[in-house]
């Protein structure tokens, strides 16, 4: 794959894997937006079980007052006074007394209102006597209790009072003279604290009569309606008894559904417009027929579903928001694991590609080399070609010089033995003995140039060992002597310290000294007061001897051409140009060197610089 491809890759790895993260999310919301409803029942389920006691708590507040008041129409009617007053009802103070003792009873134990009425249904006495709004006189024969009641039964009954307007219940028994029934005692408890104490709380509680009708509720405005339409018996009842007032009996708007075994689901539109859905659980009062509901407002459920699902939605977007960190983060792991590998990839490939180029340098030089060797080679045998050209040449010169040196003296001596042989055939033998002399003097100038070409044609590399510097110079010294006296030349020289042992040999060192020196004193001839400078310099394993003089000193050409052999600036008969060349042969034959300069203050000077060596232990000579 290339790389391109790859990056290309990767970025749709990378979208892939955001794409399946966000899917994932976007369906688990869906999810949880469609679990909504189920959860929202488990928490109505929770909420309907956590105010269960709330209901029980209200039944038992209800229990227990009716079962307070139940008995206490039966004791009252005990009253002797009671039976007497229905006896004679028009014994005023009687009925006054009666009325005293009723509104204190009342008042004692906390009832609403006790009033004794006779077997018509007229009211004859009444705890509220004094009031306006007095049950005295009122005829209460059509209210159930009071028929309950007069045929012997506990009477009990729940009604709006028509005399007061308030609701109550209601209990009556029987005033008895004797075993005969004489007259009704009644006693009225109003519900209003209950309802207050029910306001407080989060539910609403209301309490349905046998026909279905609210007649207490936490919230005033559902007082006297129905859950649902009232049966016509059921309203024809209600308006025998004046039970309730006709006209505020109308249904609530309600759908109800039910919820499980204890629940169910109540919706309640109200008149003023608001639809509410509460949780509904019910428990009944069978001694009074009532039926208590608790409604509690489903919204709770609803507000907490939602809550659970935001929170829920909220931790699934964080998971998500991890999850997608991490993928991404592995994706970029990944990505720079892969970067780094076709990183590594590309290197090894520069290293082989480096590794080809350079085995393909390494054949170049390779191959360049031998082609240098061989060129050396070449070059080699060229130099080797021409040396010997050279030498070749240097023998034509040689020849040349050799002869143009032999023929001179050879003519002469011809010429002084062809004059010889006429002076002796003329007699004139001082003449004769004259030539011969001159013959002997060309003779001996042979026999020079012949020792000359002697030393020059020794052998290179001619052994060599320790010799005395010392001695090669003072001897050298003491063989110039009378030329340097000749011409008024002296030596200024260092003394030396000690001997000076050198690789060389005796003889061969001395010659070249002689060289030197003879040479100093020829640059000299024409300087007032001529002066060789002998100078020793010791240097490391070396030792320089250097021959100055106070001469015109050499041009450059002069210079180029001075180990030449046959190269003289030297008028002919005084110099055959043989000597630096043979004592620059001598010299390198030890191993050492010979430089010949111009001498800054003038003059020139030629340095010998030779090998140190350890003296023998017997001093050899050459
Ligand atoms: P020759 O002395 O027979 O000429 P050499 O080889 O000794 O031969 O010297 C060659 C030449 O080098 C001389 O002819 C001279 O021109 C030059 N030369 C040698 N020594 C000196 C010197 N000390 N000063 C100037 N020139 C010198």
């Amino acid at each position: 794959m290339t790389r391109s491809a790859d990056i290309k890759h990767r970025g749709s790895t990378r979208h892939w894997a955001l794409g399946l993260i966000l899917g994932g999310l976007a369906v688990l919301l869906a999810t949880l937006v469609l679990l909504l409803p189920g959860l929202e029942r488990i928490y109505l389920g929770q909420l309907g079980k956590r105010e269960a006691s709330t209901l029980t708590l209200a039944v038992e507040g209800l229990t227990g007052s009716l079962r307070r008041f139940e008995a206490l129409p039966g004791l009252i009617a005990e009253r002797p006074d009671l039976a007497r007053a229905l006896r004679d009802p028009s014994d005023t103070a009687l009925i006054d007394r009666v009325n005293d003792e009723l509104h204190l009873t009342a008042e004692e134990v906390g009832l609403s209102d006790i009033f004794l009425i006779d077997p018509t249904g007229l009211t004859i006495a009444a705890s509220n006597h004094w009031k306006a709004l007095s049950f005295v006189g009122r005829n209460f024969a059509y209210r159930p209790y009071f028929t309950g009641a007069l045929a012997g039964e506990r009477g009990r009954f729940f009604a709006l009072g028509t005399t007061s307007g308030e609701r109550g219940y209601f209990f009556a028994d029987a005033v008895r003279d004797g075993s005969e029934i004489i007259g009704v005692l009644a006693v009225k408890f109003t519900v209003d604290a209950f309802e207050d104490a029910w306001r407080d709380g989060a539910n609403e509680i209301v309490v349905l009569d046998d026909a279905g009708v609210i007649f207490m509720a936490s919230r005033p405005e559902w007082h006297f309606r129905s859950l649902g339409p009232l049966s016509p018996e059921a309203r024809a009842a209600i308006e025998d008894t004046k039970k309730y007032p006709m006209d505020r009996l109308v249904p609530l708007q309600t759908e109800q559904e039910p919820f499980d075994d204890t629940f169910r689901q109540v919706t309640i539109t109200n008149d003023t417009g608001p639809v509410e859905r509460f949780i509904v659980q019910s428990q009944m009062i069978p001694e009074a027929g009532w039926e208590v509901s608790l409604l509690t407002p489903s919204e709770q459920a609803w507000t907490r579903a939602i809550g659970t699902a935001a929170v829920s939605a909220l931790l699934l977007l964080l998971v998500g928001l991890i999850a997608t960190v991490v993928i991404q983060r592995r994706i970029q792991m990944q990505e720079r694991i892969a970067a780094a590998l076709s990183m590594q990839e590309e290197l090894e490939l520069r290293v082989t590609q480096r590794t080809a180029e350079l085995e393909t340098a390494n054949r170049l030089i390779t191959q360049e080399v031998e082609e240098r060797r061989a060129a050396e080679t070449l070059l080699r045998q060229t130099q080797t070609e021409l040396i010997q050209a050279g030498k070749l040449a240097a023998l034509g010169q040689m020849a040349a010089a050799l002869s143009h040196e032999f023929n001179q003296p050879l003519a002469a001596v011809k010429s002084f033995a062809r004059n010889a042989g006429a002076y002796l055939d003329r007699g004139e033998p001082d003449k004769v003995r004259q030539n011969v002399g001159l013959i002997d003097d060309m003779v001996d100038r042979l026999a020079a140039i012949s020792t000359h070409l002697r030393n020059f044609a020794r052998r290179p590399g001619e052994k060599t060992e320790p010799v005395l510097l010392n001695r090669a110079l003072d001897t050298a010294l003491v063989i110039v002597e009378p030329k340097m006296r000749a011409s008024g030349c002296r030596v200024s020289r260092d003394e030396i310290d000690g001997e000076i042992w050198v690789q060389g040999g005796q003889v061969r060192l001395q010659q070249v000294f002689v060289n030197l020196l003879s040479n100093a004193v020829d640059a000299m001839s024409d300087v007032p007061d001529p002066v060789v400078d002998l100078v020793l310099d010791r240097d490391g394993g070396h030792v320089h001897v250097r021959v100055r003089d106070r001469g015109t000193g050499m041009t450059d050409a002069e210079i180029a051409q001075l180990f030449d052999p046959f190269f003289t600036t030297k008028e002919p008969g005084k110099g055959m140009g043989l000597g630096l060349s043979i004592s620059y042969n001598i010299v390198r034959d030890f191993g050492g060197t010979l430089e010949g300069r111009n001498h800054p203050e003038g003059g020139a000077v030629f340095s010998v610089t030779l090998k140190l060596a350890e003296a023998p232990s017997l001093a050899a000579a050459e």
